[in-house]
């Protein structure tokens, strides 16, 4: 439930209905909006009579949230949420950072020369996995805190911040040490005791959506991240299974849309594991910009034919160069720019 405030609505009429929320026994949250401010109730509100917030003074109106989730609704907030991740990369806002690298971090030569190729090309971040949730345990399941280190590495030599994964609740605390946005993936978008965790790190979240998850399940899940306190989540659509083999999921462009219509959190897409194969990812990477994402995820390998995961789907360096020029001219026809590091942090 939402007790919506009047425009003009003094300082302390606000303290005083969060105050009255409290004594009737709930939790309540002030957000301050550009057009307004408004109380969140927090929770379930089946026991509360609204009649007793109506009419208080301040009070502009009271709305009833239907949906099953709270916080990431664009009742909720209706401004889009600007996740910061340094001065100059933000998700939600008018610049599309393009999150590049390779599956897995697997060397440091690897890393290195993918950070930098990314880095020239035009990327904003670099990714590599270094905890593997892999479908086979006989696959490769990453280099663990070594490949942390080496990621830092990398961000030290091209300015780059990175996105790494975290598998477990255990491991969070000391990938969020390293990372600059913590990526939750697919297989893990319904680890409720992960979520939470992730709601108590003081970074960034990526929240993929599940194999075969819905859009609602998907906001749901990260609303366990924001129930906890971390309210920047960045979701990413990175395709869903359907019964057709020719792409190795089904990439959901509507999705985005959707979820921007349901949601002030930023959504980005990831067409890399979404069609499975290299082919498709350029066309697809361009859809989803021209969709409206507000970023976008492509895996890219050095030599791509020796990637230890994800081969088949990783670009090569020069296709990463070719595609980030034509991302531009995408986002300049829709009002938006790829969002571009100071020259200053390269090397430090
Ligand atoms: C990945 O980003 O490499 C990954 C494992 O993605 P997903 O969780 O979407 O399968
Ligand atoms: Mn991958």
């Amino acid at each position: 439930m939402l007790v919506v405030m009047r425009s003009d609505a003094a300082g302390e009429e606000i303290s005083s209905i969060i105050q009255t929320i409290e004594e009737l026994g709930f939790q309540a949250r002030e957000i301050r909006g550009v057009q307004r401010t408004a109380i969140g109730i927090v929770g379930g509100v089946d026991g509360l009579d609204e009649s007793s917030l109506r009419g208080l003074p301040g009070v502009s109106e009271i709305i009833r949230i239907t949906r099953p989730f709270k916080l990431v609704s664009r009742e909720w907030k209706p401004e889009n949420t600007v996740v910061a991740v340094s001065d100059c990369v933000s998700f939600g806002g008018k610049s599309i950072p393009i999150i590049a690298g390779p599956c897995s971090v697997e060397s440091e030569a690897q890393i290195i020369e993918a950070a930098t190729v990314a880095r020239a090309a035009g990327a904003t971040l670099l990714r590599g996995g270094a905890f593997k949730p892999r479908s086979s345990p006989y696959s490769f399941q990453g280099l663990g805190i070594d490949g942390l280190k080496l990621l830092a590495r990398a961000r030290e030599l091209t300015g780059l911040p990175i996105v790494t994964e975290a598998i477990d609740p255990q491991g969070i605390n000391i990938v969020s040490e390293y990372a600059d946005i913590v990526q939750i993936g697919a297989r893990n978008m319904q680890n409720y005791s992960l979520l939470k965790e992730a709601g108590k790190i003081e970074k960034p979240i990526l929240l993929k959506r599940g194999l075969a998850s819905t859009i609602t399940e998907l906001l749901l899940s990260a609303e366990y991240i924001l129930t906890e306190g971390n309210d920047r989540v960045i979701l990413c659509e990175r395709g869903i299974r359907g019964f057709d083999t020719p792409a190795r999921n089904i990439f959901d462009l509507t999705s985005i849309p959707i979820i921007q219509g349901l949601s002030h959190l930023p959504i980005i897409a990831d067409p890399s594991h979404g069609t499975g194969s290299r082919e498709y990812v350029p066309s697809m990477a361009l859809a989803a910009v021209a969709a409206g994402a507000d970023g976008l995820m492509v895996e890219m390998h050095p030599d791509p034919a020796r990637a230890l995961s994800d081969g088949a789907q990783s670009l090569y360096p020069a296709q990463l160069t070719e595609l980030v020029t034509q991302i531009k001219e995408i986002a300049s026809t829709i009002g938006r720019e790829v969002a571009a590091l100071a020259t200053a942090t390269i090397g430090t």
